[in-house]
């Protein structure tokens, strides 16, 4: 089993671990709806990227009972 070398001191543990926090998500509102959205990502209220609709988003399925 391998075995540390040497002791790695709390100030050096410490050290290492400063940059290992959890940063939260930044979120902008979409242009077209308004909705919050993750930057650089396409809206998932509208489907708009860019002013511009690039996926369509379907508000409610409509599943038929004897389909399913
Ligand atoms: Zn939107």
């Amino acid at each position: 089993m391998a075995v540390p070398q040497n002791k790695i001191t709390r100030s050096r543990r410490n050290n290492r671990r400063s940059h290992d926090a959890l940063v939260a998500d930044n979120p902008n509102e979409c242009a077209n709806c308004g909705e919050l959205k993750r930057p650089h990502h396409v809206c998932a209220s509208c489907g708009h990227y860019d002013d511009r609709q690039v996926i369509s988003v379907v508000d409610d399925i409509d599943l038929d009972d004897d389909a399913a």
